[in-house]
């Protein structure tokens, strides 16, 4: 049986976990919070630090493959283990360019795809000299995550705002629509596309709040965010599942935001709304199996269930009887002990054939948690 380990055990270690019991694959988990949402449904949970060059080369020295549920990893030990013959998903040298958004940036330019314009700043300094590409957005090259390390910059005024560090100073963008398409390539180089979701966000919490599927696109629309996702995802040349964010301007133009190289929050609702989820999606491609059906079995709307407002410390639910009396709502908590505002604690997927349904279960969901929660 393969040995395959996962970097991180958050709530993406834990749904890739759920998915992997289907298979003949013996797990391991490399996390350092003991009680994390993975640690407990994998064979193996191994504590130390996935940044940490020795423990993450110790872990993967044992594996036939290894994965990632988190870009912040020890980048150097992955490459000494791909040396050795472990195989790694996605490739180290994909994981490179994707963790700094300076690299990535230009990884887009380079390929001839589509993003908003932008300019490197190394400092604030060097930011100031470019107030005349204001209003942009500025984003960190490395350490941001979850709209952490994002800041919008009208006006010079807000210069300050910026940060001291190697950053992206990026074209505000008019947008229309946020989506993300997933895409999974196995090692052979076959592509499989997942329908595009539609992206709604909480403008306080800049956290994703509800999301679509699929995604409400012209055909035409749909062809070009096919085309950029598999021109992203194929020019790194590596096997594994990719989510490509991108904006759809005011003109309908699509540009690339962001691609993330594993299972992401815009591939929950493949769980129960999909042939093959994005997570056994993954298994299917370690393993060498055939890749699966990346059809919508039914449209669905996916709710993440966020830490409250003024409350951090052991957590509680509050309103789960009511949303599970829903008959077309799944339930997923990640088994975190501690919430905090802002942390996502699990997510609701809704399903139905009727968008008007969609609508009204989820607004209907997100209203009984975030009153009660
Ligand atoms: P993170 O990596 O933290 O998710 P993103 O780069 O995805 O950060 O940006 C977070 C959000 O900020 C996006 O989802 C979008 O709503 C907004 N945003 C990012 N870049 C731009 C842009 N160039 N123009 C307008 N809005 C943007």
């Amino acid at each position: 049986m393969l040995k395959i380990g996962i970097l991180g055990g958050g709530q993406l270690g834990r749904m890739l976990l759920q998915a992997a019991a289907n298979y003949p694959v013996e797990t391991f988990v490399l996390e350092n919070d003991e009680e994390c949402p993975a640690a407990h449904l994998c064979h193996h949970f191994i504590k130390g630090d996935i940044q940490n060059f020795e423990a993450v080369y110790q872990f993967g020295k044992q594996l036939n493959a290894l994965t990632i549920e988190i870009e912040n990893v020890n980048i150097e030990a992955l490459e000494k283990l791909q040396s050795e013959g472990v195989k790694i998903y996605p490739h180290p040298d994909v994981l490179r360019t994707i963790k700094n958004k300076v690299l990535q940036k230009q990884y887009y330019l380079q390929h001839q795809i589509p993003t908003a314009d932008f300019v490197i700043t190394q400092n604030i300094s060097e930011l100031q000299l470019n107030e005349n590409f204001l209003p942009a957005v500025h984003k960190i090259g490395e350490g941001g995550y979850d709209g952490k390390g994002v800041q919008i910059l009208k006006n010079k005024n807000e210069i300050e705002k910026g940060f001291n560090a190697p950053s992206v100073l990026e074209k505000m963008v008019d947008i229309r629509k946020e989506i993300a398409q997933m895409v999974a390539i196995n090692e052979k180089g076959e592509t499989a596309l997942y329908p595009p979701v539609e992206m709604l966000f909480d403008p306080i919490l800049n956290l994703l709040d509800f999301q679509l599927c699929p995604a409400d696109l012209y055909i035409k629309t749909l062809w070009k965010v096919e085309a950029i996702a598999l021109a992203v995802t194929r020019n790194f040349k590596s096997p594994g599942i990719f989510a490509v964010e991108m904006f759809i301007d005011k003109n309908g133009n699509v540009l690339v935001n962001e691609t993330a190289p594993r299972v992401h929050n815009s591939g929950h609702h493949t769980i129960e709304a999909h042939y093959s989820s994005q997570f056994d999606m993954l298994w299917r491609i370690m393993l060498g199996y055939p890749l699966g059906n990346t059809e919508a079995i039914i449209p669905s709307i996916m709710v993440n269930i966020i830490g409250s407002e003024g409350h951090a410390g052991p957590v509680q639910y509050a309103g789960l009887d009511q949303v599970l009396s829903i008959e077309n709502a799944f339930v997923h908590l990640y088994g975190k002990k501690i919430t905090k505002p802002g942390r996502k604690m699990g997510h609701v997927t809704i399903i139905s054939n009727e968008r008007q349904e969609l609508l009204h279960q989820s607004n209907k969901v997100k209203s009984i948690l975030i009153s009660r929660t």
